[in-house]
Formats: structure tokens, sequence, C-alpha cells
């Protein structure tokens, strides 16, 4: 059985300052919880601030981006070996705000992920469709074409998958269970026919997850953990979801 796994994506929220607020209110909270996998991914600036107060816990450190160089002139980019330095051991690669907002391609995700894993990081892939081609019944067509494109010549190792449909992100309008399901069995299906390994990895659902539907979304045998944006900045709300997440 796959461990269940949530995690956070702060995204452009919270300062040092309020990231150390969050974590020592949170820890305590879920100090007994050994059966899910929990994750943070802070703002680049509170990635050092972070470590030092998840040391020794069960919460690992992630970041939201890196870049697919290891040095050198790139002004504002970040590698993975200063990942690393932080305290970080896993990245979120190919966000949709980051395909949405600073055009990264399928290929610029692909070359994301070959230097992180290169340098020891774990990557949380993300692929989702937009309402547009939902509407149109392009779902399958999309996925298709990202899982080729980002994982061309990558192995499964240390890898998880988050499922994050465009129209779900920061818009209070979750996928249903059986959307949620039904798109992570065609990523499974589609892993299995092209990789070793498929059957263990995890694949995150993504999208306005709340304490209210993690429980429902979890009792599908194909969702095995959430990426949770919003609902993951307030302490309480963020260790409500963990807990949820148990398998029954
Ligand atoms: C996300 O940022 O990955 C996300 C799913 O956001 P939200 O939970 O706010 O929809």
């Amino acid at each position: 059985m796959r461990k269940p796994f949530i995690s956070a994506n702060w995204k452009m929220n919270k300062t040092v300052g309020e990231t150390g607020e969050f974590i020592n209110s949170f820890l305590p909270m879920v100090k007994d919880v050994t059966d899910v996998d929990m994750l943070i991914a802070p703002p680049f600036t509170s990635l050092h601030a972070a470590s030092r107060l998840l040391k020794d816990t069960g919460v690992k450190l992630g970041a939201q981006n890196v870049f697919y160089e290891e040095k050198g002139a790139f002004t504002g980019e970040i590698s993975p070996a200063m990942l690393l330095s932080a305290g970080c051991s896993c990245v979120i690669i190919g966000h949709s705000e980051r395909r949405q907002y600073f055009m990264e391609t399928d290929e610029i995700v692909n070359r994301k992920i070959k230097t992180a894993r290169e340098n020891g990081l774990e990557v949380i892939l993300c692929i989702g469709e937009s309402l547009n081609e939902r509407e149109e019944n392009r779902t399958f067509e999309v996925l298709d074409r990202q899982l080729s494109g980002s994982l061309k010549d990558i192995n499964l190792d240390a890898m998880t998958i988050a499922y994050e449909p465009i129209w779900a992100i920061g818009t209070g309008k979750t996928a249903t269970k059986e959307q949620a399901n039904e798109a992570h069995a065609y990523i499974r299906g589609w892993l299995k026919k092209n990789r070793e390994g498929a059957d263990t990895l995890r694949i995150l659902y993504g999208g306005s997850v709340t304490p209210e539907n993690v429980a429902a979304l979890m009792s599908e045998p194909e969702v095995d953990g959430a990426l949770v944006g919003g609902a993951s900045l307030k302490p309480d709300s963020f260790a409500k979801i963990v807990k949820g997440a148990r398998k029954q």
C-alpha cells in the first residue's frame, strides 16, 4: 500500500517570521502522526529557517521551484545544490502557475527534473488540464502530452506526480472524487505502460483541498495524497488535512 503524502505549497506567502510561527504551532498538532508523510514548501527566503525548525521531525522540507543549470550567470535563479544546502530534500516542478506566468514548457520542466534528480532531490511533478481542455474532452490528451514531455528520458525514482486540474486551483471548485480518481488512474496507466515502478509511485491530487473534502478524495483507490495551497496556510487547517488523509 502507498503511504499517504500531504504537501503544503505556500506559494508567495509568509515571511521568515510567519514561517516560524506556523511551524511552531503546527508541529505539536501532528506530533503523533506517523502514518502520513508530510512536506512543507515555503518560499525560498524561508527555507533555511524552516529547515532548522523541522530538523528531526517527521515533516520534510521542499522548494517550489529550481533552475536547470548547476551554477553561473543566471541572475535570480536558485540551483539544486543551493536547495540542498538550505535543508530541502524535495522540489515542486511544473506547477501550473509557473507554466502560466513564467512560460515554463514541458521541455523546461524536463530539464529541471533532470538536474534536480541528478543532485539528489526528490521531485513532485505537477500536471493538469485547463477548464477549456476539460470541456473539450481533451484532459487525457493533455496529461499524455505533459507526461511524455516532462518525463522524457526520466525514470520514476524519487518521483511523485501531482494531478492539479487548473480550474480547481485556488478557485474553491474541487474536482469530484470520481474525477480525481479517473485522472489518477489514467496517469498510472500511462506510467505502467511507459515506465518501471508505477505501482509504488504516489499520485497526489491538488485543487481546493480542504479539511472538509480531503477524506472523501482519499477514499478513492488512486488518490495517494494531496498538494494543498490555500488551506495549508493556517496550521490548524493543514493539520486537519493531514489527519483526514489517513486511509481508512
Ligand atoms: C496548489 O497551489 O498547488 C493548489 C492546489 O492550490 P489550492 O489548494 O489553493 O487550490
